[in-house]
């Protein structure tokens, strides 16, 4: 048997680059690819499930997951606290899937340290102002709480040369073909294989 070893993607991008839009469409559009869902510790926001978009559980339950050793990596954004779980990486290996992360940029580099041959992607919005002006038109956040956004994601832009990959959201679906793209060609990539000695002998 001719196999491939599972891999795990990472995508980091600023909040309001439209990350979230476009991993739905890959996850909806690529077969053998799996999220990792997350733990948080903020607030559900509407229409996200829990279980789906993110483990809601409490700051107590958070602690008591990081003294238990139960993430792989975790990190605080923005007054809450994010953390992808150990468990993700070993349903993924059992299913034999790849693993999906949308995750900031510390979190990012936790994850690299101990998978350097993950694929890490980094999607960058048009400009700041462009950020700016999608934000505000989510409409779900007071103008400081935006700046504040802003302000964090001046900071992550900084880490983009960190990633194997960048891609400049101008339009949401040309950025989901890319990253379609990229997943797919990672797939090809002849140290992904994994060749039995008795097909290298053919
Ligand atoms: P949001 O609150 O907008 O859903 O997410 C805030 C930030 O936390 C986003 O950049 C998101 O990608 C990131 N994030 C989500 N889950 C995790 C996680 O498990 N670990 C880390 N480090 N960041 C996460």
């Amino acid at each position: 048997m001719i196999e491939r070893k599972n891999l795990l993607f990472v995508i980091s991008a600023p909040s309001g680059t439209g990350k979230t839009t476009v991993s739905g469409k890959i996850l909806k559009e690529i077969d053998g690819l799996i999220p990792s869902v997350s733990h948080t510790t903020r607030p559900r926001r509407e229409g996200e499930i829990d279980g789906k978009d993110y483990y809601f559980i409490s700051g107590e339950e958070f602690k008591r997951k990081i003294d238990a050793n139960e993430f792989v990596e975790w990190n605080e954004y923005n007054g809450n606290y994010y953390g992808s779980s150990f468990e993700n990486i070993e349903k993924a290996e059992k299913l034999g899937k790849d693993l999906l992360f949308i995750i900031e940029v510390n979190g990012a580099g936790n994850i690299r340290k101990r998978h350097n041959n993950g694929i890490y992607i980094f999607i960058l919005p048009p400009s700041i102002n462009i950020l700016r002006e999608r934000l505000v038109h989510r409409g779900a956040e007071s103008g400081e709480a935006i700046e504040r956004r802003i302000k964090i994601a001046g900071k992550e832009i900084q880490h983009y040369t960190e990633y194997d990959y960048v891609i400049i959201n101008n339009e949401i679906d040309e950025t989901a073909k890319q990253v379609f793209s990229i997943i797919s060609a990672a797939r090809c990539r002849k140290n992904n294989l994994i060749m039995n000695s008795e097909e290298s002998a053919k």
